[in-house]
């Protein structure tokens, strides 16, 4: 018997994004105001991808809307290793910054890995240097990931218990499918990780409480892989004839899933917002901002919420 409709909430990541940076926002005029600096972003870009250009002056302008300042290194599609390692070894070296990120995909040659364990973990925002991602492993503060942390705060905004919850995580990257496993089973669930050579995929998938697919793979969830009630998280984005389409059939969940977050206003607004939020982070861990006055823990918690 095919399961009872039920009331599905596709979430709005957009407007929780939008909360969220006006708490960051108030957060960093408060430091303006007590006259410190306001925290700044490097963004390194490498090459001529229009996507990628696109995607830096979007995070750019998210800075802008917060009153943090951001600053930007454009390197030729012909730069070597060493050549964008020197870079980000300066921006390591200038205390005005406080995050670094530098855009994937990087040319051939250049060693997404190398450039990784090249940037100051203190200022590690996209959470890929090594030492981050082993404090990330003992359960030790660190910079994380962006994207984890924005699915952790849509399920905790949507209320979603995680304490003994069965959660299935499809994808095993370092930047989304590792880190959000280790983060949901920090937060007491029991998780299970699929991957290319998962049997039974759909199987798997049908027993999760919290589903969360980051593959890559366009509409690779169906309806009968979701068990009725469980929270749908899409991370992945594909390009269709054109249009992008995520890793799940999004209509299809609605009437199943407690939660789905849709691939346009669902994850990406608030990976971005993360983006933020571990800069403003960097800067009060480096006690930066040019005087003694780095955020008060008042502060860090209202951004924080
Ligand atoms: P990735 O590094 O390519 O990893 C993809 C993962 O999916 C791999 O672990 C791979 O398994 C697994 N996989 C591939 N085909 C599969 C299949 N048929 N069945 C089960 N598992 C399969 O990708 P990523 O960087 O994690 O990104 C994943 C997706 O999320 C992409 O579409 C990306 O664009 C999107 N993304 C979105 C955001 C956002 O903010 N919205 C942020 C980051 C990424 P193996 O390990 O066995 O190869």
């Amino acid at each position: 018997m095919p399961p009872e409709p039920r009331q599905t909430v596709v979430v709005d990541g957009l407007a929780l994004a939008t909360e969220i940076r006006q708490r960051l926002a108030d957060a960093v005029a408060r430091q303006v105001a007590a006259g410190c600096r306001p925290p700044c972003l490097a963004v390194v870009l490498v090459g001529n991808d229009p996507a990628s250009a696109s995607y830096i002056k979007g995070k750019q302008r998210a800075c802008g809307r917060v009153g943090m300042d951001s600053v930007e290194h454009r390197l030729p599609d012909s730069a070597s290793e060493t050549e964008v390692i020197e870079v980000v070894d300066r921006l390591n070296r200038d205390a005005g910054v406080d995050g670094i990120l530098v855009q994937l995909p990087l040319p051939k040659g250049v060693r997404p890995t190398a450039v990784a364990e090249a940037v100051d973990p203190t200022k590690d925002v996209d959470g890929l240097h090594p030492m981050n991602a082993g404090y990330l492993l003992l359960g030790q503060p660190g910079l994380v990931p962006c994207t984890p942390l924005g699915i952790m705060k849509i399920l905790e905004h949507h209320a979603i218990p995680l304490e003994g919850a069965h959660a299935v995580v499809i994808g095993r990257s370092a930047i989304v499918g590792k880190p959000i496993a280790l983060l949901l089973q920090r937060a007491n669930a029991t998780v299970t990780m699929c991957h290319s050579r998962t049997r039974d995929l759909a199987g798997v998938c049908r027993e999760a409480d919290i589903l969360v697919a980051a593959v890559g793979v366009p509409r690779l969830v169906k309806a009968d892989w979701i068990q009725p009630g469980a929270a749908v998280i899409d991370v992945g984005v594909s390009e269709v004839n054109g249009a992008l389409v995520g890793d799940v059939d999004t209509e299809s969940a609605v009437g199943i899933a407690s939660i789905v977050t849709p691939h346009r206003r669902g994850v990406g607004p608030m990976t971005i917002t993360m983006l933020l939020q571990n800069t403003l982070d960097a800067y009060r861990r480096r006690g930066a901002g040019g005087r003694s006055g780095a955020l008060t823990s008042d502060d860090d918690a209202s951004a924080r919420s």
